[in-house]
């Protein structure tokens, strides 16, 4: 296994050659150097992913160029809305409650392109079309 490979073994399910004919995933490295954060980061996004996306089942994952694997819908069940919070009469108190809120990572929003070439669909959270992992061209 490679390094890359062991930082985010436990945000993929299977082996990355089982990936080569789905839609696939595109996330930039993170910066930080914790592998841990590096882990979480990977999975929020693929939260994000799943959530916004229902009918995917499955996406080939790729950190930079690297395939790292491919995760799950059954991994990353739907994120269930939280319950609204009681709204005091005075509508003051409360408020900002929920930034302290433990397990509240930052948040992603995924996109989905296509490849020009292969047609495949290219999922990120960036806010920019990524290359297509197995073309190397710009996808729209
Ligand atoms: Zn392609």
């Amino acid at each position: 296994m490679t390094d890359i490979g062991r930082v985010y073994r436990h945000v993929v399910s299977e082996e990355p050659s089982a990936g080569v004919h789905l839609a696939c995933m595109v996330m930039d490295e993170p910066s930080t150097p914790s592998t841990t954060q590096r882990a979480v980061m990977a999975a929020a996004r693929l939260q994000a992913l799943f959530d916004r996306y229902p009918d995917l089942e499955r996406v080939a994952v790729f950190v930079g160029e690297t395939a790292i694997g491919v995760a799950l819908r059954a991994d990353y069940p739907a994120t269930t809305p939280e319950p609204p919070s009681p709204t005091p009469s005075d509508g003051r108190v409360g408020q900002g409650d929920r930034a302290v809120l433990p397990g509240r990572s930052q948040r992603y929003e995924a996109f989905r392109y296509t490849c020009p070439r292969c047609s495949r669909a290219v999922y990120t959270t960036a806010d920019q079309a990524p290359l297509c992992p197995h073309c190397q061209v710009p996808t729209s």
